[in-house]
């Protein structure tokens, strides 16, 4: 366990535990602030983010900008996103059980540097993995759960929103919750 971000970003850049590595440009390991009370968690790097080594930088990143800013979340400011997998699956593939459990150990080293108090997963990857195995995004989404001292809450992925933007309302409701909840005495430290 690494006790600086850092450090663990330093490591984790010539990390080779599953075979990803062999096919990457650059290792995604996370953006944003470090002392953030929320954290957002993707899937994994797709084309852009493995060329340019941040997460969600493509059309997909475009529009989570947009609906962080609705409710004054900003990458540089207040937020910091990560990914399950720090490298990408070819052809933007859902990345397998085994490369999810390889990298896992790396958010969790993140989450325990970070802290956060809300951790949004976006898309069902990231949530049946973070949250809990047979969740259903288009039921579940918006739905804020506790485990331990972090609420833990699904919605829709970027990037399905852009193929699908009929959910795009719902999604932006998901935001509004996560508004609510930052702004509730609860997130104190
Ligand atoms: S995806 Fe994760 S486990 Fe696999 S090589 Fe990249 S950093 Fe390591």
């Amino acid at each position: 366990m690494c006790r600086s971000l850092e450090e663990l970003r330093g490591n984790c850049k010539n990390c080779a535990k599953c075979g990803l590595a062999k096919i990457r440009n650059n290792v995604v390991f996370g953006v944003g602030n470090e002392k953030a009370r929320v954290m957002l968690v993707g899937e994994g790097p797709g084309e852009n983010e493995d060329l340019l080594g941040e997460p969600f930088v493509g059309r997909a990143g475009k529009l989570l900008d947009k609906m962080l800013e609705s409710i004054d979340l900003n990458r540089d400011k207040n937020v910091y996103i990560a990914n399950i997998v720090k490298c990408r699956p070819p052809n933007n593939r859902d990345p397998s059980e085994a490369e999810q459990e390889a990298c896992i150990g790396w958010l969790r080293n993140q989450v325990f540097l970070i802290k956060p108090r809300i951790i949004v997963c976006l898309g069902r990857v990231a949530a049946k993995k973070i949250m809990k195995n047979d969740i259903k995004i288009t039921k579940e989404h918006g739905i804020f759960y506790k485990k331990g001292k972090i609420l833990f809450m699904a919605t829709f992925h970027p990037a399905a929103l852009l193929r699908n933007p009929q959910n795009k309302p719902c999604a932006f409701e998901d935001f509004l919750k996560l508004e609510r909840r930052i702004n509730t005495k609860t997130l104190e430290y």
